[in-house]
């Protein structure tokens, strides 16, 4: 159970705790895309309107709930819903390992994710690290102008429903470079950039190679790790 008097960190959840390398991203583009088309879209217009909203608004859904009176119940089932996740990622030991030791007497783990919940349960579920996640913030499709990463709002909310009373104990860890520079933003503490460069995700369904930001100055003080058993060396006061 999450407990207040413990300091907190956020995990985002899908392409951090999981592996851009699983294809998820890619698979759940063509899903958005193809949700773009029903709408009557040409395929141009629908990749062009994705790329828009991802890049407006943090998420196509919002666009398409804004722009296109979307159901997003209706988009989370034709699309996060219906990914065939058991056939991209299983059970991760190492990850199951490095959560477990993670000293629970010093801070909570929470997920944090732009995802609706069943989807990150369902993540969470098939890597087998779902008991060891105390909660997750996620964008509640139900309420009709939920938040989501990058915006201010997502990330308060998120500290009040973990009950975080100083945001410099916060830690953070994320794919995207948008969401952890909004984080250190608003003054979170111990913020990390999760980055494989080399591989390639596809956000706002367009394909991209993932790349680390380059420069002191452009960093932002912000620590970079290109797989999740660097979380040991940036942040050793919270493991056993
Ligand atoms: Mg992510």
């Amino acid at each position: 159970m999450s407990d207040p008097a413990r300091k907190t960190v956020f995990l985002d959840i899908d392409n951090t705790l999981y592996s851009a390398s699983s294809g998820i991203s890619a698979t759940m583009g063509k899903r958005i895309h193809e949700y773009f088309r029903s709408l009557g879209l040409e395929e141009e217009e629908a990749s062009a309107l994705h790329l828009k909203y991802y890049t407006t608004y943090g998420l196509a859904l919002r666009g398409l709930i804004l722009h296109h009176d979307v159901d997003p119940l209706d988009f989370d089932k034709k699309c996060d819903g219906s990914l065939p996740l058991e056939d991209l990622i299983k059970p991760n030991p190492s990850l199951r390992q490095l959560l477990q030791d993670i000293d629970r007497t010093k801070v909570n783990v929470w997920g944090l994710t732009n995802a609706y919940r069943p989807h990150a349960e369902r993540v969470l579920r098939i890597l087998n690290v779902d008991d060891l996640i105390d909660g997750i913030v996620f964008c509640d499709y139900q309420k009709p102008h939920f938040s989501c990463k990058p915006d201010p709002q997502f990330y308060r909310d998120a500290l009040e429903k973990a009950q975080v009373p100083d945001v410099a104990d916060v830690y953070f860890l994320d794919d995207s470079r948008i969401n952890v520079d909004a984080a250190r933003a608003l003054g979170w503490g111990h913020v990390v950039h999760f980055c494989e460069t080399g591989l390639v995700h596809v956000e706002g369904g367009k394909v991209k190679q993932i790349s680390e930001r380059k420069g002191p100055e452009s960093q932002n003080g912000i620590e970079v790790i290109e797989n999740l058993e660097g979380m040991r060396k940036v942040w050793p006061e919270i493991f056993k």
